[in-house]
């Protein structure tokens, strides 16, 4: 059977879907049962109506987190709607359980109209410890986001921007040692300007990359300042250049980072770049250019990465978003903000570098993993990425102030591993 036909059972089979609610208390007797309802439920609510954050004390408050969709940006799917997106969303909370046991309500919102958006997901605050967007579309998801996070306590993170971003930048980071070059020097080339392209430049230029270095393009090619074609978030990274089409942009650059559409990118394109240069084809399921076809372009070494499980340096959310929210959530962060995207890439980019367990490479077949251009980030499947991402989200979100929960890291690392 294809691979269609298993997924179609697989969510058929009985109960459908993928998630259901479990109670972790004892329902078992009279007692019991009016301890969690009626009457005695009445006692934790009048202490949060005194206390707000005994919420956290008494409720699941502290280890949920909302995954929203208004299925406007599904996946590779496009625009299918709300009720279209609820397998995906499912699917983030599978995620979300399997690597960080973290509890997900699924909410998707029959809204298009951002304003609808905001004042829905910004209600919902009493219920949740974070909310995970997802599947908004651009520029809407921008708008989304910032006012969310301005109106919220709570960290709101929209995971196709920053996910991708924050992946790719450990990458990136890697990248840099590896090839000897000065992250703020790299001449960047992006091909797409949506929701996980702006993020992503925002990012590398946090993480200490130029600005003015980096070229965008888009559908259109090259956003330049006299584009009167361009949203204001396009504009950001509008850099003047004598370059008309995505193939001249390439030619020289180090960096290539593609978050727009497969097969756009030729070897000769490759041929035209930097030395050494760095090839983040990203479009799922197709890359710009294939692993293949990029790497026999050149001589040189070519750092690649991809979106797919089936070559090396797959720069999969998965790497992120369960371990920055497990972070943020155990000292009770009133967000996610740049200081905690940084410490989730660097703790990426460290862990690289080490030294990988055996299981771990017999998990990926026993291909060789080790640190070097076919190995710039981490596997989804290695457990040391749980205990070195939170702890050092965690204490990103203590030193940057915006922590409500002070904790001591070593123990909380060792908690993490039992
Ligand atoms: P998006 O918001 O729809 O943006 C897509 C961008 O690609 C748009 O700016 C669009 O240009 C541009 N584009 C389309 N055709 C192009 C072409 N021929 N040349 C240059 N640019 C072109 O989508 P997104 O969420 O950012 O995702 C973009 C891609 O990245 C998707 O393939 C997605 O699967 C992939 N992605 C991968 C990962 C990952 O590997 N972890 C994570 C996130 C996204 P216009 O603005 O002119 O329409
Ligand atoms: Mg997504």
């Amino acid at each position: 059977m294809g691979l269609d036909e298993d997924s179609l059972d697989y969510h058929a089979a009985d109960p459908p879907g993928k998630l259901e609610i479990s109670t972790t208390k004892p329902t078992n007797t009279q007692r019991d049962l009016s301890l969690a309802y009626s009457p005695g439920v009445a006692a934790p609510c009048n202490a949060i109506a005194e206390n707000p954050d005994d919420a956290y004390k008494y409720t699941a408050k502290g280890n949920l987190v909302g995954v929203v969709s208004n299925g406007t940006a599904v996946l590779g799917l496009g625009d299918i709607g709300a009720q279209a997106s609820k397998p995906v969303m499912e699917g983030k909370g599978v995620l979300f359980k399997r690597f960080a046991d973290i509890d997900v309500f699924d909410i998707e919102l029959d809204q298009t109209d951002p304003k609808e958006v905001i004042t829905s997901v910004s209600a919902m605050e009493p219920t949740f410890g974070g909310i995970n967007l997802e599947d908004i579309s651009a520029p809407e998801c921008f708008e989304i986001e910032e006012t969310l996070r301005e109106e919220m306590d709570i960290p709101v993170f929209h995971d196709d921007q920053h996910g991708t971003a924050i992946i790719s930048g450990a990458a990136l980071l890697n990248a840099c040692d590896i090839t000897g070059k000065d992250i703020s020097e790299l001449d960047i080339v992006f091909s797409g300007a949506g929701a996980s392209a702006i993020a992503t430049a925002r990012f590398y230029v946090s993480l200490g990359a130029s600005k003015e270095n980096i070229t965008m393009c888009d559908s259109s090619g090259p956003i330049t300042p006299d584009r009167d074609d361009v949203n204001e978030y396009k504009r950001e990274f509008a850099n003047a250049t004598d370059a008309d089409d995505l193939a001249d942009a390439m030619v020289g650059a180090d960096v290539f980072v593609g978050l727009s559409v497969g097969g756009i990118v030729s070897q000769d394109m490759v041929r035209g770049m930097a030395e050494d240069p760095v090839i983040f084809a990203m479009a799922n399921p197709d890359p710009e250019i294939g692993y293949e076809e990029a790497k026999a372009a050149r001589d040189d070494t070519v750092i690649m990465a991809t979106g797919r499980s089936d070559y090396p340096n797959q720069v999969n959310n998965v790497l992120g978003f369960p371990f920055i929210f497990r972070g943020a959530l155990d000292v009770r962060a009133t967000e996610i903000n740049e200081e905690m995207k940084r410490a989730a890439a660097e703790a990426l980019a460290d862990l690289a570098r080490q030294d990988v367990p055996d299981a771990v490479v017999k998990a990926y077949g026993d291909q060789p993993l080790q640190y070097g251009p076919n190995y710039v980030i981490p596997k989804p499947l290695d457990p040391r990425v749980l205990f070195e991402v939170a702890p050092a989200v965690a204490q990103a979100a203590i030193d940057s102030g915006c922590a409500r929960e002070e904790m001591d890291l070593s123990t909380y690392a060792e908690g993490l591993e039992a």
